[in-house]
């Protein structure tokens, strides 16, 4: 057995099997919430929990939140509205999950997959301004994410996209409580996205949110995900082609119970990230992944990286023989067969992070039962 599986048994020894890499957790106030949506009726788009999920995610980021059926409908809607057209050309993280790109080409736009850089697992700042000075033509947009809920180099990127004319635009779904100096990440770029799908940090089921500090294009943005209609008491009309991505009332009651949780489970995975860095920071055979110093991560997934492909494989089918679920990283997008003939910058430290990563059992519960 590998000293790096040992030491995660033992970790997780008192933990009950199987150990999923994330779960949610739910109690009787989710249920209450969701029992009383159903006996209300308004299930569907409409609703009170909807609304009230909407005013309560704005004021948690200090942004507009529009709520939409889930993180990738949220990417979609974010670069309609950013202006994004057929044959843009997009910079996205070569290191990100799909739905990044895929938001992309279901604006008929071209993805431009650019390098990471190993401490945020984010865009490399410096080496994207250096490759852009030998474009004969930039793309107009970008797209940061912020993996595992630890904030990108925002600040540098911010000012690459400045310097070139490039519109700012941040997938936030992994990172809803990660903060850059007292800014909610996803308020950076123009418009971004938020996602609440089952595994993320909160949970509706499936949900996402629309973030974007100025207000028309918040109007907007609930417009569009409302089927672009309009208000008239005798008819239904539409200005224009919407979308239905609303997101319904019964997830957003949900949504409003797991939000007032929030701080708990941003508390529990940061007991969690302290008792895995003291496992694992400064051993020799590995690295802990750890958050800038200037952020706030919400911690969502703990990650290492380990020697070699081999040895990622190894510790985990050994975990998962013991029924502890860990997990590799994604493949890097323009590795994918519908990606591979799309312009991309050399992503050497991509690959690398994709073939060495481990990311480690990070629920919320797993807290109280971890020896440290
Ligand atoms: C989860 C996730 C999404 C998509 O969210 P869904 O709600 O599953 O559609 C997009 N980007 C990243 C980085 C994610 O982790």
């Amino acid at each position: 057995m590998h000293d790096i599986s040992n030491l995660l048994i033992e970790t997780l020894k008192e933990a009950p099997r199987p150990i999923a890499l994330h779960e949610p957790s739910f109690d009787s106030g989710d249920i209450s919430y969701v029992s009383d949506c159903v006996q209300s009726g308004w299930v569907s788009s409409v609703g009170s929990y909807v609304d009230r999920f909407e005013l309560e995610l704005s004021q948690y980021i200090g942004a507009h939140a529009i709520p939409v059926v889930n993180g990738t409908a949220a990417l979609h809607l974010a670069l309609v509205i950013a202006g994004v057209k057929a044959g843009d050309e997009v910079f996205v993280p070569d290191l990100t999950f799909v739905a990044t790109a895929n938001a992309v080409k279901y604006c008929h736009a071209i993805p431009h997959f650019v390098e990471a850089e190993k401490n945020t697992y984010g865009i490399d700042p410096d080496k994207l301004d250096a490759y852009i000075q030998t474009l004969s033509r930039i793309p107009k947009y970008l797209i940061v994410t912020h993996i595992f809920g630890n904030s990108a180099q925002i600040d540098k990127l911010c000012s690459v996209c400045q310097k070139h004319n490039i519109t700012l635009i941040e997938d936030a779904a992994e990172s809803l409580g990660s903060w850059v100096d007292n800014k909610h990440t996803g308020t950076f770029g123009k418009i971004s996205a938020l996602s609440f799908n089952g595994n993320k940090i909160i949970t509706t089921g499936g949900g996402g949110a629309v973030i974007t500090t100025d207000p028309t294009l918040a109007q907007r943005a609930k417009h569009l995900s409302t089927t672009a209609k309009t208000n008239s008491p005798y008819t239904h009309r539409h200005d224009e082609i919407g979308y239905n991505y609303r997101m319904p009332n019964l997830n957003a009651a949900l949504g409003c119970s797991q939000l007032k949780k929030l701080e708990l489970y941003l508390a529990q995975k940061k007991k969690l990230y302290q008792i895995y860095a003291d496992i694992f920071l400064n051993r020799s055979e590995i690295e802990f992944i750890t958050p800038m110093k200037n952020t706030i991560s919400n911690f969502w997934l703990c990650n290492i990286l380990v020697k070699d492909e081999i040895t990622r494989n190894i510790i985990i089918d050994e975990l998962a023989k013991e029924k502890i679920f860990c997990r590799g990283l994604w493949a890097p997008i323009s590795s994918l067969p519908m990606y591979k003939n799309c312009p991309k910058m050399p992503t050497p430290i991509v690959e690398d992070l994709c073939s060495r990563t481990i990311s480690l059992p990070s629920s919320p519960s797993l807290t109280q039962f971890l020896v440290s």
